[in-house]
């Protein structure tokens, strides 16, 4: 087939994620058909290459084709793809689960419980969190405290603590009781009443990703475990973007020395290889849920392809880069030449630019309203996006006219500029001076 059939047959029969779907079937638009990656580049069929300038989707670590990952699916697969974790278990789970608690030491994390991306990993920190206070004699605790503009992914429960209206207002009513909030500040306006409700808070460390890469105020994690402590009220961590190294530590919450009860992961878990999660939590938590069967005080939750041992064998690869590789250790000179590179940007266009955000090796670029292009549409980051095609980079925004700029975190100094530049280039051609 060729691309355009291919382009066609897409259009004629698939639905594509947080896609307006009349916009991407239109005539007009000629859909990438990626083929190929190596290192923090991709490829279409036809051979045109771009930086691949939000880690496809976030989940990109190491590039792509790394070799030691390549070998670790090749060599699994060989034994076996996948096999039951009910019931059963496999050595690649095994070893996983130690190296990540081995990562969180010295923690209370000792327990890991495998899903399948990062909507799941949530699922199961709000499951394990309500049965955990009704086996502990508190189930009125069944509240969770999120904060507004907060995403932690698209099934109902995670959607539930979501607070961006526009992905997530028209399916609120439908799911758990869930009080939305600004800020640290609103926690000290909770009655002893409403605190008695909660069962956890829920946060994104560092730094919220959908909403357009916002940044807490700093030392907001470490009063957030003081206020949890105080109240006995369960702290979860989403760490399902800003997890392995993103942030500039393998993970955010590791910046303020901060461990929450629930750590959840996945996105990056595998490099970006495959689909994987893991919701970390401690013997406190676990220990509630022992008994004889007929206690009825089990787990009862999971997926077919839990435990997988393929893309447990893969993020085992993952973590044996970080090491060999100095990956964190390599991370401190490529954020500030990203910094760097992104205040000439902000200089170049003062009108332009809104502002621009950095948390480690993550940068939101947001755009400011009220400018036209030269088509005479108003001045958006996703028009920006669409420029910057031509200009060697491939990403997308987020919310409030942010565009993301998330490379994999094995870019050069020189695919920063390039990342940096193609942004500035495809910002310089859709403006109006
Ligand atoms: C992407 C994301 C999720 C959801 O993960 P999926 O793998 O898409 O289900 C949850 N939380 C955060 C912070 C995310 O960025």
């Amino acid at each position: 087939m060729t691309t355009r059939e291919l382009a066609e047959l897409d259009k004629a029969i698939l639905w594509h994620p947080f896609t307006p779907m009349r916009e991407w079937t239109a005539p007009a638009h000629e859909p990438l058909v990626l083929a190929r990656g190596r290192g923090a580049w991709v490829w279409d069929r036809d051979g045109r290459a771009w930086l691949d300038g939000n880690s496809s989707i976030w989940t990109n670590i190491h590039g792509h084709g790394h070799p030691k990952l390549l070998a670790a699916l090749r060599e699994q697969a060989e034994r076996v793809a996948h096999t039951s974790f009910l019931g059963f278990t496999n050595e690649p789970a095994i070893r996983l689960a130690a190296a990540l608690v081995a990562l969180c030491a010295p923690s209370a994390l000792a327990r890991v419980f495998y899903t399948d991306d990062g909507s799941t990993a949530i699922e199961c920190a709000l499951k394990m969190t309500v049965q955990f206070w009704q086996q502990s004699g508190r189930p009125q605790r069944r509240e969770f405290l999120a904060f507004d503009h907060a995403y932690h992914g698209d099934t109902f429960g995670a959607a539930s603590l979501g607070g961006i209206p526009l992905f997530h207002e028209r399916f609120s009513r439908f799911g758990l009781p869930v009080r939305q909030v600004a800020g640290e500040a609103s926690l000290e306006a909770l009655s002893a009443e409403d605190i008695d409700r909660l069962a956890a808070v829920v946060i994104e460390p560092l730094i919220q990703g959908a909403a357009g890469m916002r940044r807490w105020p700093e030392g907001m994690l470490r009063r957030l475990r003081a206020w949890c402590d105080a109240h006995d009220v369960l702290l979860i961590f989403d760490e399902v973007m800003t997890g392995f190294g993103r942030t500039g530590t393998m993970f955010a919450c590791q910046q303020e020395a901060v461990w929450p009860d629930f750590l959840c992961l996945a996105k990056g878990l595998t490099g970006g290889l495959l689909p994987l999660a893991a919701t970390l939590t401690t013997g406190r938590v676990y220990d509630a849920f022992l008994g004889a069967p007929e206690e009825g005080k089990t787990f009862f939750y999971g997926h077919s392809y839990c435990g997988n041992p393929l893309a447990c064998a893969v993020a085992l690869a993952s973590l044996e880069i970080f090491r060999e590789e100095n990956v964190l250790a390599a991370l401190p000179p490529k954020i500030d030449h990203l910094r760097h590179e992104l205040a000439a940007l902000q200089a170049r266009f003062p009108q332009h630019l809104h502002e621009i955000r950095q948390c480690g090796f993550i940068a939101g670029i947001e755009i400011q309203r009220g400018h036209m292009t030269r088509h005479g549409a108003p001045l958006t980051a996703a028009a920006v996006c669409l420029a910057a095609r031509e200009f060697g980079l491939l990403t997308r925004p987020v919310m409030g006219e942010t565009i993301v700029l998330m490379l994999p975190l094995c870019a050069t100094e020189e695919d920063i500029a390039h990342a940096v530049s193609a942004v500035g280039q495809a910002l310089e051609r859709e403006i109006t001076r």
